[in-house]
């Protein structure tokens, strides 16, 4: 990883869409404070468009896309997107059908209760019942921190029963399918407008923290990583080719302001 800093201006000058992790990417111990929220919305009135690409659930990314200055949100680690559709209302492309969605659903709900029962300490996620597609363990958001040995219990488990397990800052999430947040940007960019994401590399940058992140970190060649992406940087295929000096949402309004200058 190399400093932010030093990434050449001609790059940055390039980028119009920011995709970015929510969880200590914008967010600091769990808030968005204004620093970062005010980055999005420079960011935005800048012409920018933003993509919040997210382990959270539909409920929270209903109002995402609603009520903050972004062209779409990507949730529960690329289940679906949201954005608005220009007729009016939402446009809510889910990965899979309806039925697949459900019935997988259930499947994770036996497998996340049998996996609480049998790890001490272990919790459903406080945010499960706003989601509609995968399940989540809470790891250290509402209850204290488990150990890596217990959290690695926790994902070893879900895989061994065939299911996708990653974790974000706070959550274990599991999911049946074969997307992850990489596979549904691309499907995002495709369908939304109208453009290759390999084609486009350029024009792209990917902000993150954690292992969920890992696809995108691999995947775009401007990658950046917020400074808490160090803890986890062992756990990284990659890490990203990026790092700010700043934790969280104060990382990202750092790279925020690096492009705005190099634009202007
Ligand atoms: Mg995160």
């Amino acid at each position: 990883m190399r400093p932010l800093a030093e990434m050449p201006k001609d790059a940055l000058r390039q980028i119009d869409f920011i995709f970015c992790d929510i969880d200590e990417t914008l967010t600091n111990n769990g808030r968005l404070r204004a620093r970062a929220y005010a980055a999005l919305e420079a960011a935005a009135s800048a012409g920018l468009c933003l993509v919040p690409v997210t382990g959270r659930p539909a409920g929270w990314c209903d109002l995402i896309v609603r009520q903050w200055p972004v062209a779409a949100v990507i949730g529960e680690n690329g289940a679906f997107s949201f954005r608005h559709d220009p007729q009016g209302g939402l446009i809510r492309d889910y990965w899979q059908a309806d039925a697949v969605r459900r019935e997988n659903s259930e499947r994770l709900r036996a497998i996340a209760h049998a996996i609480c029962a049998k790890v001490p300490g272990a919790a459903i996620a406080a945010d499960q019942s706003y989601r509609d597609a995968d399940f989540a363990i809470d790891y250290a958001e509402d209850i204290a921190a488990l150990p890596p040995a217990r959290v690695a219990e926790i994902i070893a488990a879900f895989q061994a029963a065939g299911a996708n397990a990653q974790m974000s800052s706070a959550h274990v999430n599991a999911w049946f399918g074969d997307y992850d947040k990489l596979a549904t940007s691309r499907r995002l960019l495709a369908r939304a407008f109208g453009l290759d994401f390999n084609a486009v590399q350029p024009r792209l940058a990917y902000l993150g923290d954690a292992p969920n992140d890992a696809p995108m970190f691999e995947a775009f060649a401007n990658s950046i990583g917020v400074a808490n992406v160090r803890r986890f940087v062992a756990r990284l295929p990659l890490p990203p080719a990026y790092v700010t000096v700043g934790e969280g949402g104060e990382g990202f309004a750092e790279f925020v302001a690096l492009l705005l200058a190099a634009r202007s």
